[in-house]
């Protein structure tokens, strides 16, 4: 018995059959996306159609509630067959969608979150720019107040969705009367004053992701999220969330390296005997179900806790522990998949090689591993009561 499915709600047991049967139906040619570094455009409809699209957005404005776990468990089924689509799925709702839910008036919301939890509009979200990357509290995107809107104007870049997006969620420093009064988190929407430049990355590569160059584009006032200068806030207190969702992706990863890395291991004969007989294939397949097991349990742990308090800053920690353990253990798991593929693991007709390039990505994304360190590392410097 594994513990980690003692850990689901019934809703999540149901959802992670309901995810895997989809993506099982409609994620047929994932190695072709990988490869020609696109997404079929209607898969987006279709999964606004089970309400995947709807990740943290409010039930009765179309979405399946700010619920960690659901998130979670979508993250990780998804990543087994596409880690790319589960990470432009998770930008679009864990990411942006989840900010407006957070952060929205009534109006706000009623606005611009139907349409993202159907899937009917694509959404990103912008902090991260050419010369702000983990020093994302300093933008150097300004919005300058003109009457009763604002011009935006600046670069953000490797932004998820960004070719194909018509929300942004933009963190731009705030400036009325010549003077900065703070960052403060705009909803755009796509117009002519916003250019994109496609990027192309070692891995991800179904995700399509830009460089956006924001040119005088004007915003209504009414846009802004909760308030001038309450963007720094909105960003910060929504980071648990993110990490816990995003890293089901990491799950993921390692399940979908195990269940490779098994099957060939019973079919390849060598030497006489199916390899997975062999001690050293064994320890391998071994290691990875270990490690998913551990990082299972202690992610859904923390997604129930977080579905429990509800965002509650004491879960920082424990969140960044697992963005770095669930991310180093899903590039080993993916690396020793290609190993017991041998050969046929190097070629790009299987996954593990995708999962490895993609694996990559969470230690870097949403927040780097030297930053959850840091963060980690303060946290003791600060003193822990609980140890
Ligand atoms: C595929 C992909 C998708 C992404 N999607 C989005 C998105 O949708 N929206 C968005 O806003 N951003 C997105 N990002 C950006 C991502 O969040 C940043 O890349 C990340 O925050 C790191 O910033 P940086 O790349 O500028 O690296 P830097 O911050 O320049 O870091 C470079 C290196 O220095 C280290 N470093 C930095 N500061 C310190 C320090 N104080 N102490 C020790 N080490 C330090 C880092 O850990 C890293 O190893 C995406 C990135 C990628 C690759």
């Amino acid at each position: 018995m594994l513990i980690s499915n003692e850990l689901l709600t019934d809703e999540a047991k149901d959802l992670k059959i309901a995810v895997r049967q989809f993506c099982k139906r409609e994620f047929k040619d994932t190695l072709k996306w990988d490869e020609s570094q696109n997404m079929p455009y209607e898969l987006w409809g279709k999964m606004g159609d089970i309400g995947l699209t709807g990740m943290m957005i409010d039930a009765d404005l179309g979405g399946i509630g700010p619920d960690a776990l659901l998130s979670v468990v979508i993250m990780e089924e998804m990543a087994v067959y596409s880690p790319g689509i589960a990470m432009s799925l998770g930008a679009h709702s864990i990411l942006t969608g989840n900010v407006i839910n957070r952060a929205g008036s009534k109006e706000q919301k009623a606005q611009f979150l139907p349409d993202i939890a159907s899937g009917k509009k694509i959404a990103a979200i912008c902090i991260t720019e050419p010369e702000r990357g983990s020093d994302a509290a300093h933008p150097k995107t300004r919005a300058i107040k003109r009457g009763d809107q604002y011009l935006l104007r600046g670069q953000k870049i490797f932004i998820t969705n960004a070719p194909v997006a018509d929300i942004f969620v933009v963190y731009a420093d705030t400036i009325e009367d010549g003077k900065s009064v703070g960052i403060s988190a705009f909803v755009v929407e796509k117009s002519d004053e916003i250019t994109v430049d496609k990027m192309h990355k070692m891995g991800m590569r179904a995700s399509p992701t830009g460089i956006v160059y924001f040119d005088d584009v004007p915003v209504p006032k009414e846009n802004i999220l909760r308030g001038v200068g309450e963007g720094l806030h909105i960003m910060m207190e929504g980071l648990d969330a993110e990490r816990i969702g995003l890293s089901g992706e990491n799950l993921g990863i390692m399940k979908g390296s195990l269940d490779v890395a098994s099957g060939y291991a019973k079919e390849r004969i060598q030497f006489g005997k199916p390899i997975i007989k062999y001690q050293l294939i064994g320890e391998k397949l071994a290691y990875m179900l270990e490690e998913l097991e551990l990082n299972r349990t202690y992610l859904y742990t923390l997604a129930n806790l977080w579905n429990k308090n509800k965002g509650d800053k004491k879960l920082r920690t424990a969140t960044a522990i697992s963005k770095i353990r669930s991310a180093e253990a899903a590039v080993k798991c993916a690396e020793e998949a290609i190993q017991v593929l041998g050969g046929y693991g190097y070629t790009s007709d299987y996954y593990p090689q995708m999962y490895w390039r993609d694996a990559k990505l969470y230690t870097i994304g949403a927040g780097t591993s030297e930053m959850m360190k840091l963060l980690i590392a303060r946290r003791i410097e600060g003193g822990f009561n609980d140890l």
